[in-house]
């Protein structure tokens, strides 16, 4: 999920990141994002920090004293080196400042997927899905895999 609330920058980064293979939410301010935030379950969440409504910090504590562990970038303005360090001590997995190129938060993000065991996916399906009956009615089973 990309929660920015200039919208310039917004789509350029969610159009960016949907042409690398993401499927992205994108909201445009602090409240809907801490909503989408809680409600549905990311592989990664893009936090502006400067948002209407909830700033991305409180965001991302919310998310945390929620034990909510989903891996968060933030993205700070220049020279907001105080938030960047209150994000990663509030448990920001990472952080990009403005401007930042697209492929790096691609490269950022990949990383920290990488680095965190997936949420578990619809589980595989049992063994005996693979199996393939090649017998004839009457004749004993045998199977291919
Ligand atoms: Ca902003």
């Amino acid at each position: 999920m990309l929660v920015e609330d200039e919208t310039e920058i917004g789509s350029l980064v969610s159009d960016g990141l949907t042409a690398e293979g993401f499927s992205v939410d994108y909201c445009e301010d602090g409240d809907a994002g801490m909503e989408h935030a809680t409600t549905k379950s990311y592989d990664a969440v893009v936090l502006d920090i400067m948002l209407p409504g909830k700033s991305g910090l409180e965001i991302l504590k919310q998310l945390r004293e929620g034990q909510n562990n989903v891996p968060v970038i933030i993205i700070t303005a220049r020279g907001e080196s105080d938030d960047r360090i209150e994000g990663l001590n509030l448990g920001a997995d990472d952080y990009l400042p403005k401007p930042f190129f697209v492929e790096e938060l691609v490269a950022r993000l990949r990383d920290i997927l990488r680095s965190v065991p997936m949420a578990p996916g619809p589980a595989s399906p049992p063994i005996w899905w693979m199996l393939k009956w090649t017998g004839k009615p009457g004749a004993s089973p045998s199977c291919a895999i």
